[in-house]
């Protein structure tokens, strides 16, 4: 069995659904302790009600005595934490519950795991792993034509949410160093596809279309972001699980970056395709805002490591995936239904 934290929530969701898919992991129980915050959402998880290999627990990562019990009881041969406050936007106007559950909750989780780790012995004691999901956030803003982050690049956050991120990335190496745990960080990029909250980019923009509300982009929208299926990534962190190295940290994103006005525009000619408003084009809705204080330029990921140590490569591209992703969500908000063979006859990329 696996402890999983965040479980309900976007990546964490998805982590689930893609383990009891895989024909490797799937019959591997996961104990996913999640403690329900508006991120997290129980609907995510439907499908698993009923299914014994799933174990829910509704609880903090802040709260030790309820981690020991849930490691005593469970004995789980890895820990993966994807649990966190993840909302910029929300960590400039409130950070302290992102100090709260970003890094006092990671310490709590490094504690309990260290004294259920050395009640451990044999081979128990020598696989267990501890992954800790961090992002690319926390290397800070690189400029145009500057060489991609590598893992053990200076990290340099530029706001509250990536400042209590590199912090959680701190305390998880110097349990490994100090004491051994076998720790491994992953650093994915920007995520996209099923399940992710409406405040994120990719669902905000198409929920914004569909009710007709104004679509933000911040500054002049030319941030550049890399975007990788959330499955990409679900299959990146079970191979860090089983083949990535304590005490390393590993990059995971695609080559490919785009600036957000483009994600945007791309997104509002497939909806256009896909949903046709019948007076006009969703681009119309498009607005230009403000800036973000502290708002990065550019992230880049080199992930040559990740292929090296974890035989781990990109399969989804952006231009493959972006449209089922928008038909998840029109499907899911609007009830409406896309035949396999609409689907089939749309698929064109962009
Ligand atoms: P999310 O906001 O969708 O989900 C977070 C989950 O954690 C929710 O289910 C929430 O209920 C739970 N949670 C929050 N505080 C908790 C606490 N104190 N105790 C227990 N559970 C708690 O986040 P996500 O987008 O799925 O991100 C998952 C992880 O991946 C995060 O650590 C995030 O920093 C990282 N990450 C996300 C992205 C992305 O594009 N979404 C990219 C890189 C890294």
């Amino acid at each position: 069995m696996i402890l999983v934290t965040g479980g309900a929530g976007f990546i964490g969701s998805n982590f689930l659904l893609e383990w009891f898919k895989n024909s490797t992991t799937s019959r591997e129980s996961i104990v996913n302790l999640d403690a329900l915050t508006y991120a997290g959402n129980r609907e995510n998880l439907k499908s698993l009600d009923g299914d014994s290999r799933h174990v829910f627990v509704s609880g903090d990562i802040c709260d030790r005595a309820l981690i020991d019990d849930v490691l005593s009881e469970y004995r789980p041969r890895a820990i993966i934490n994807f649990a966190a406050e993840t909302h910029v936007d929300r960590s400039i106007a409130e950070s302290g519950i992102f100090v709260a559950t970003n890094v006092l909750g990671i310490h709590s989780l490094l504690e309990a795991a260290l004294v259920y780790w050395g009640s451990l012995s044999g081979d128990e004691r020598k696989f267990f792993r501890f992954v800790q999901v961090s992002t690319d956030e926390v290397y800070g803003s690189l400029v145009h034509g500057a060489p991609s982050f590598v893992e053990g690049d200076r990290v340099c956050p530029n706001n509250p949410y990536s400042a209590s991120k590199a912090a959680a990335e701190h305390l998880v190496r110097a349990w490994w160093s100090t004491y051994g745990l076998p720790t491994l960080t992953v650093n994915p990029c920007n995520n996209y596809g099923p399940r992710q909250h409406r405040e994120k980019l990719i669902p905000k923009v198409i929920w914004n279309a569909l009710t007709g509300m104004p679509i933000p982009i911040f500054g002049d929208g030319q941030q550049m972001r890399s975007w990788l299926h959330v499955r990409d990534n679900c299959r990146a962190i079970r191979a860090v699980l089983e083949f990535g190295l304590p005490g390393e940290s590993y990059n995971i994103g695609p080559g490919e970056e785009r600036s957000n006005a483009d994600i945007v525009s791309t997104l509002c000619t497939l909806l256009d395709k896909l949903h046709p408003h019948p007076k006009k084009s969703y681009s119309d809705l498009v607005t230009n805002t403000a800036d973000r204080p502290g708002h990065d330029r550019r992230y880049a990921l080199n992930c040559r490591k990740i292929f090296l140590h974890a035989g781990w490569r990109q399969h989804e591209t952006l231009s493959g995936s972006l449209e089922e992703t928008i038909i998840w969500y029109l499907e899911t908000w609007t009830g409406r239904s896309f035949s396999n063979h609409d689907r089939h006859r749309r698929s064109s990329g962009f």
